[in-house]
């Protein structure tokens, strides 16, 4: 068998007490799923989905064995499908690939073209997994406070779980069109991170995360959240009149005890995100306004890039909130 025919991946088998077990495996062509297009993937990364499949959290993985990894880059290595041939890099987030389907964490991987973007001209496999599902998510949460009429003009927006991937990419791209940004976290120690990163503000967590009057002072134009919980309510509560508020996560609680006061009497817009099932021509204009309008270099300083070996100890990490930006996972590192 030629060398090129087996490769390395990550695999996620349940053992009889049903706890996930990732073991690193060597597999061939003949194991990866039928479908039309073989990868070679360059680069995965870390999302928060990636720590809840790998560590076993919640019910992410739907079929066993499963390779993880909910995103991709890489370069087309054979094609049945018409839309791409040998040679062409692409991208992938979402469609449950990592989850339902076999992910980013092998070093080939076969997937259906219509799962696939072309990569956006201006940047590489690399880049485009230090953006990956969580900078993609970022730019589609400003792309709906951008349509919701929200301008630099209108006043401060506010990130929630800022230090974390979709927060941090939000934080940059925010401040790049010239937005104030407020950055809510946790840690004290991201602080300089996330002034960096171009936030003018920062907010303690536990602040933000204190039970609301159904409406308190009008603090904000727009709003990026990736929390959920006490915080989105509060938030929905500190919304300036006709404020667009961006929920896509739930790193705090999927729960949202708020009230209607925000909508019905201050005309907030609250505008759900979901980058899983986004439509393909959506996603190519996010895909494509990322390339235009994130500081990529600034993206690259902050990014971190583990091998497929060390992506069990940076799930636990992720799951205890100690990861800070985008981890990049090097299929060949
Ligand atoms: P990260 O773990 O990188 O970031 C989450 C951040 O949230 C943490 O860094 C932390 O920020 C903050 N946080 C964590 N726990 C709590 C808590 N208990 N209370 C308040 N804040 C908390 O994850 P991602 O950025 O990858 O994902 C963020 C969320 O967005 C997740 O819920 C994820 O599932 C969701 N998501 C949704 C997508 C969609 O399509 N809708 C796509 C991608 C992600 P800090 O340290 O600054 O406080």
């Amino acid at each position: 068998m030629a060398a090129q025919d087996t490769f390395k991946a990550l695999l996620l088998r349940q053992d009889d007490d049903k706890k996930t077990q990732a073991t690193l495996e060597t597999l061939t062509v003949a194991d990866l799923p039928d479908e039309d297009v073989r990868v070679a993937v360059e680069y995965s990364s870390l999302n928060y989905k990636d720590g809840m499949a790998v560590t076993g959290t919640g019910k992410i993985v739907l079929q066993w064995p499963m390779v993880p990894g909910i995103d991709l880059a890489g370069t087309v290595l054979e094609s049945r499908s018409d839309a791409y041939k040998a040679g062409d890099k692409v991208v992938l987030t979402g469609w449950s690939v990592g989850e339902k389907y076999w992910g980013g964490y092998s070093q080939q991987q076969k997937l259906k073209a219509d799962w696939l973007v072309p990569l956006p001209a201006g940047l590489n496999t690399q880049q485009a997994m230090a953006v990956g599902t969580a900078g993609l998510t970022a730019m589609l949460c400003v792309m709906a406070l951008e349509e919701g009429g929200v301008t630099p003009e209108s006043g401060p927006v506010v990130v929630t779980g800022a230090a974390g991937g979709v927060g941090s990419v939000a934080v940059s791209i925010l401040a790049k069109l010239g937005y104030q940004v407020a950055a809510v976290t946790g840690r004290e120690s991201t602080h300089d991170y996330l002034r960096a990163l171009g936030a003018s503000e920062i907010l303690s967590r536990e602040e933000m995360a204190a039970k609301p009057r159904p409406l308190e002072k009008q603090r904000w134009a727009g709003a990026v959240d990736t929390v959920g919980g006490e915080m989105l309510a509060r938030v929905l509560a500190e919304a300036d009149y006709s404020a667009v508020v961006a929920a896509c996560g739930l790193a705090g609680d999927f729960r949202l005890p708020t009230s209607v006061m925000p909508f019905i009497l201050r005309n907030v817009r609250l505008q759900g995100v979901d980058s899983v099932m986004c439509p393909l021509a959506r996603r190519t204009e996010a895909w494509n306004r990322l390339a235009q309008d994130l500081p990529m270099a600034q993206l690259e300083q902050v990014m971190q890039v583990v091998s497929l070996e060390q992506v069990p100890e940076q799930a636990a990490k992720i799951m205890q909130g100690q990861v800070q930006g985008r981890v990049v996972v090097d299929l060949n590192g």
